[in-house]
């Protein structure tokens, strides 16, 4: 029997695991997930608790529940790992073998890694960060607000500015946007990293009066006198600050052979083999892939790992091209008033953007409640 190990109960973990509990009948292989939390949390639904609009007690569920009986599950952190030896450590003591390794431990925000930023910034990558900027929210009666992005790359390239045209319908609704300044700010030449996007931002944030500044790449931010700064020698004042922190990938995998200085796993495009090495593979936040770091990515990235372990274990063809992976990414945009837009795209196809209208608008709150019943459990 051979040994699958699963790291990460997130997204792309779950949704590798019950796919190839499926796929595999139980004497053929041990399937395990080790992940650090017994919660798998739904992070999209992090967006919307600093405008009271979630609770961030209810947006997480027990990974046990969401897994396939016939998966095990283990709760500890993976502190080090041995390709060579096929092993892996854990911050328990225990030695882990596997015939075959996926790596989805994601990506982790790091706002301790930027002068000011834990004293001065407030951010949603996390649901206390969320928790907090709620209660600074609630408690705003105007002045300025900059939101920024703080390092790329970093997870749900979209969030960024979703959060940005919600705070502004938010302002809006409690009757102090008037009184309100907006700043956008993005370490590119414009005010996003896909070309075919920035259109329908500009004129967003024009019809908005939400001011862009570009080429802000974030230095340092200094809580005192409330100014944030960029290696371009740009200087914002501010109220509240609301920064995307640097991302990278899981402590473990920073500087390791198979990875780059911040974690992220030197992953093939098309396959998703880490390293060319024949029995690890790698999906979701945590690949080194010019991709955006979503759930949608490891949602479409899984189904080609699975196909290929399942192929080597039955030793049987992968289906014609389901062994290949294509770069498919959709990603909802929340631009507020009821109103959304959808990206869809791949490593060939840019995204075609159309105009918010309440039909996305209403598809993505119908997936954030679906989520639960239909992706990790990998119905779809
Ligand atoms: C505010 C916000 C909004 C977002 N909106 C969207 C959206 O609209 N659409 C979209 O597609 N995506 C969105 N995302 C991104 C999406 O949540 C992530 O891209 C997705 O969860 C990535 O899946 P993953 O499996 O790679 O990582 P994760 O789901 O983060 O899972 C990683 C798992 O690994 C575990 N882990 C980490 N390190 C270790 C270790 N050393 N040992 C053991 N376990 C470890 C973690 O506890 C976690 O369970 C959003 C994210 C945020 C924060």
């Amino acid at each position: 029997m051979k040994t699958i190990l699963i790291l990460g109960g997130g997204t792309g973990g779950t949704i590798v695991a019950n796919r190839l509990a499926h796929g595999l009948r139980p004497e053929d292989a041990s399937i395990e997930v080790v992940s650090d939390s017994p919660l798998h949390y739904y992070q999209p639904a992090q967006l919307y608790i600093p405008f009271g609009e979630e609770d961030p007690r209810k947006i997480a569920r027990s990974e046990r529940k969401l897994l396939n009986p016939n998966v095990k599950f283990r709760i500890d952190t993976i502190s080090e790992w041995l390709p060579e030896k096929q092993l892996l450590r854990t911050a328990k003591g225990e030695a882990l073998s596997y015939d075959f390794l996926v790596i989805a431990t994601g990506s982790i925000a790091c706002p301790e890694t930027v002068e000011g930023f834990v004293a001065g910034s407030d951010h949603f990558y996390t649901p206390e960060g969320a928790y907090r900027l709620y209660h600074k929210l609630s408690e705003f009666e105007g002045g300025r607000i900059v939101v920024g992005v703080g390092g790329i790359p970093y997870k749900c390239p979209v969030a960024p500015l979703e959060f940005t045209l919600l705070a502004e319908a938010f302002l809006t609704r409690k009757g102090i946007r008037s009184n309100t300044e907006m700043v956008y700010t993005f370490p590119l030449n414009d005010v996003f990293q896909i070309q075919s996007v920035v259109p329908v931002v500009r004129s967003l944030f024009e019809q908005r009066s939400i001011r862009a500044e570009t080429f802000f790449n974030l230095e340092s931010v200094d809580p005192e006198k409330k100014v944030v700064k960029s290696l371009e020698g740009t200087e914002l004042p501010f109220d509240i600050l609301v920064m995307t922190p640097p991302h990278k990938g899981a402590a473990f995998l920073r500087g390791h052979p198979m990875a780059d200085d911040d974690g992220w796993v030197n992953t093939d495009r098309s396959t998703l083999r880490v390293n060319g090495l024949p029995n690890v593979w790698a999906l979701g936040d945590t690949t080194n892939l010019p991709i955006s770091k979503a759930g949608s990515t490891a949602h479409f990235e899984a189904p080609v790992i699975v196909e290929q372990i399942v192929g080597m274990i039955r030793h049987e063809e992968p289906a014609p091209g389901k062994a290949t992976y294509h770069g498919h990414v959709t990603c909802f945009i929340d631009s507020g008033y009821g109103k959304a837009t959808i990206l869809d795209f791949d490593y060939d196809h840019p995204p075609a953007v159309y105009d918010p209208d309440e039909f996305r608008h209403l598809q993505k709150m119908a997936f954030n409640k679906l989520y639960w019943y239909l992706v990790p459990t990998a119905v779809i």
